[in-house]
């Protein structure tokens, strides 16, 4: 059944070329016990390896079961070394990481049984050389003798029907040798043993036929097959497999040896993982305050439709960053001068506000609408007395930040309205339909002393609400406040008459109210607002005023003189004089977050099939400033991943070069594996098995790690920004991470596992 055919084999060091077999030729009997003799470097061991598969012949032929091995693919030669072959070496090579039983089981393992079979073969060959007893010892606590009986075991296990052995005796005392060598004997008695020895005595006690070796060839052979019968017999080779759990198995026993070295590179590993765990948890944090800062806050930035919305849209920021980056166009050498557009006004769209759009708006769906409030354009003469007793006229509109607007109204009465929503009212109260003036105090009661003065205050200590709430205000009606002067207009400077004059309307302030706690943005500024019946009831009376009616008849401004352009034209400054008109702005306050995108949709749609100049375009500045925070908060967290992401390449170098440093390490046992019929392929599952774990460990590690610094750094960021519990990892990115980890230590290693399975078992079983 086993045949060998004219065996060359040579070693080539350097220019030197060793031969180590110079032709061998040899029948066994399925069942003898072989014993080959020779002095050390005689070819022995070479010749045992190329019977048991583990070594490649050059030339000549090695006959299994009569069937050439020429074409043998390599996972034949290993399914036949793990089905066929029991090896048992002079030093044992046991696995030192795993138990005897596990050690006696690895055969097993590789061909796929299962665990309850393993073990129960595993412990019967232990029980016949003696061992059950120490099965779940680890091979250092046995003595020689004892190892030498485990190996014997591990070569039994299977069955097969060859052992080889290569000095199995050469470590030991004559007394342990003797009983070795019985154990040998007795499992003999239905297989091929082959038997390296240098010990003649042994050979001449022991085996049933003694073949001598000399430089690589054969000199005697004491009882050569001459009867062709005699060769009958087949051997049985299966596939072998090792699979993913046994390998993870083996590795993690492994690592189990190593405790401090795989935690320290766990840890040094899950560095790049910290990093961004804890970037992700905090950017994922911030979002979430941002977003409830938007929600709580920004939905209260009313939609603005006033007579200019800013344009952002692609178009025309391309065609802006095209002015800006267009260097063709610069520094000419032509001696004139260019007329340009300004930049921002191809980004302003202008709004003609007209009744059509005022209707259209009023459809709006009151449920998504919390307040509104319409401007009108009506100046008011609103006249106070300061404390010095001397008359002025309020200022109502001369900044911005200033002006005075309409305090924005319920839309739906039934329903909590933006005043309930937003603001607490401090004293008096709101009431829409009452002419009066709403004075809006900040988060400390603080109230701007330009606001105060310009209303008649003292701004030298603070104010009753009493004294505000009692303070008279008079609104002149134009008949009081403008004089006719020949063809002219102009305003009476006697304000103390016209603030005494009968129609003067008066009026007070009819509630402070303070922004709510949570309305971030309404708690840091003050202001004044009119009730929108004021305005209602001013433009009643001053709509069939002298200046009115004279300014309807006349083409210049009545007041100035000055002809009326596109700037300024008849009917805006009628509307300002108190002619009823369209509004100059209209202000949409969202009942909540969600509602604001209806309200949106509902706007833009108004605009749809429209002309660009028949358009009215909103300005929503809760959406610029989200966009705005969340471009910025994405931008900060990719640039800071990217740097954590550094690590996570110099931990994937590390691994590799660990991964590396363990395969030389275990060459021994990739040796041992080979022999035990493990294909390449077992061996690399065997290290990918190891940086799994590693990269398991190292995600889980960084993780926790990350988990356990977002205490320290949510207490940094509560001190500095009085935010509690900003930074949260969202499970989806610690998933994410996780596999990240793994995915990536796996591959850093799938090179040095791959080349461990490149190894030459020979070559490994010889390493120390
Ligand atoms: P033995 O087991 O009889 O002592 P070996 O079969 O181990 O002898 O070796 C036979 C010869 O081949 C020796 O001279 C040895 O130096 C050489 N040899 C064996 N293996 C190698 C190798 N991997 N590389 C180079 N030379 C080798
Ligand atoms: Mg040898």
């Amino acid at each position: 059944m086993l045949e060998l055919k004219n065996i060359k084999k040579s070693y080539k060091t350097g220019n030197f070329t060793q031969h180590a077999l110079k032709g061998v030729s040899i029948k066994f009997r399925k069942s003898e016990f072989v014993a080959i003799l020779g002095a050390s470097g005689s070819g022995k061991t070479t010749l045992l390896n190329i019977i048991g598969g583990l070594d490649r012949y050059d030339s000549g032929d090695l006959l299994i079961n009569d069937k050439s091995t020429k074409k043998f693919k390599a996972t034949e030669w290993d399914a036949y070394r793990n089905n066929c072959i029991g090896f048992i070496f002079q030093s044992y090579n046991l696995i030192g990481h795993i138990s005897v039983l596990q050690n006696v089981e690895m055969a097993l393992t590789l061909s796929g049984y299962k665990k309850k079979v393993r073990k129960q073969k595993a412990l019967e060959a232990l029980e016949k050389v003696g061992l059950a007893d120490h099965a779940h010892k680890k091979p250092n606590q046995l003595s020689g003798g004892q190892m030498q009986r485990v190996a014997i075991a591990r070569a039994l296990v299977n069955d097969p029907d060859i052992i080889l052995a290569d000095e199995p005796t050469g470590a030991l005392d004559s007394k342990t040798s003797v009983q070795i060598m019985d154990l040998i004997q007795e499992i003999a008695k239905d297989k091929l043993v082959i038997m390296v020895t240098h010990n003649p005595s042994l050979a001449d006690t022991y085996a049933s036929r003694i073949i001598e070796v000399k430089d690589g060839e054969i000199v005697h052979d004491s009882n050569p097959i001459v009867d062709q019968k005699e060769t009958g017999g087949k051997v049985h080779i299966k596939k072998t497999v090792l699979s993913y759990f046994s390998a993870l198995n083996l590795s993690f026993n492994n690592i189990k040896t190593k405790k401090g070295r795989t935690f320290l590179t766990a840890f040094a590993a899950s560095i790049g993982i910290i990093g961004i765990a804890l970037i992700l948890s905090l950017s994922n944090g911030f979002q979430i305050e941002i977003d409830n800062f938007e929600q709580e806050s920004l939905s209260q930035m009313p939609i603005t439709i006033s007579e200019q919305a800013m344009q952002l849209d692609e178009e025309t920021l391309t065609e802006q960053m095209d002015q800006i980056t267009n260097s063709e166009a610069k520094y000419p050498d032509e001696k004139v001068v260019k007329p340009m557009t300004s930049a921002l006004n191809t980004m302003v769209h202008t709004n003609v506000i007209t009744q059509d759009y005022v209707d259209y708006i009023k459809k709006l769906d009151p449920n998504i609408l919390g307040g509104v409030s319409y401007q009108k354009a009506t100046a008011l003469n609103l006249i106070t007395q300061a404390t010095d007793g001397t008359y002025q006229k309020i200022d109502t509109g001369s900044t911005q930040l200033d002006m005075w607007q309409i305090f924005p109204s319920s839309v739906n009465d039934n329903e909590v309205g933006i005043v309930e929503n937003n603001y607490d009212v401090l004293a008096g109260e709101i009431n829409s339909d009452q002419p009066g003036l709403i004075l809006q105090i900040d988060a400390s009661n603080g109230v701007n002393s330009t606001i105060l003065e310009n209303l008649g205050f003292s701004t030298n200590e603070d104010i009753s609400f009493d004294d505000i709430m009692n303070k008279e205000f008079k609104v002149a009606l134009n008949d009081d406040y403008y004089q006719q002067v020949g063809n002219y207009y102009i305003p009476n400077n006697n304000l103390e008459s016209v603030y005494n004059a009968q129609n003067s309307m008066t009026i007070k302030i009819t509630a402070i109210i303070r922004g709510k706690e949570d309305k971030v943005l309404l708690t840091n500024g003050s202001s004044v607002y009119y009730t929108s019946s004021l305005v209602e009831n001013i433009i009643e009376q001053n709509k069939n005023s002298a200046i009115v009616e004279q300014q309807q008849q006349t083409d210049y401004n009545i007041m100035t003189g000055e002809a009326f352009s596109e700037d300024l034209t008849k009917e805006t400054w009628l509307a300002y004089l108190g002619v009823d008109s369209v509004p100059v702005a209209i202000y949409l306050y969202p009942k909540d977050f969600d509602s604001k995108d209806e309200i949106v949709a509902y706007l833009d749609a108004y605009n749809e099939n429209k002309s660009s100049e028949d358009q009215v375009l909103y300005t929503d500045m809760a959406e610029m400033m989200s966009t705005l925070s969340g471009g910025i908060m994405d931008a900060i967290t990719v640039v800071l991943i990217a740097f954590s992401s550094i690590s996570l390449v110099v931990s994937s170098i590390m691994i590799a070069i660990i991964t590396y440093i363990s395969v030389l390490e275990r060459t021994k046992e990739i040796g041992i594996l080979r022999a035990l019929g493990a294909r390449g392929k077992d061996i690399t599952r065997v290290f990918n098995a190891e940086t799994l774990i590693i990269g398991l460990c190292s995600g889980l590690l960084g993780l926790g790690i990350a988990y356990l610094l977002t205490f320290p750094a949510n207490a940094v960021i509560e001190n500095l920004s009085g935010l509690p519990n900003v930074a949260k990892l969202n499970p989806i990115h610690a998933l994410i991470l996780l596999l990240i980890s793994v995915t990536l230590t796996v591959l850093s290693g799938f090179i040095p596992a791959k080349m461990a399975s490149k190894k030459d078992p020979v070559v490994a079983l010889r390493t120390e």
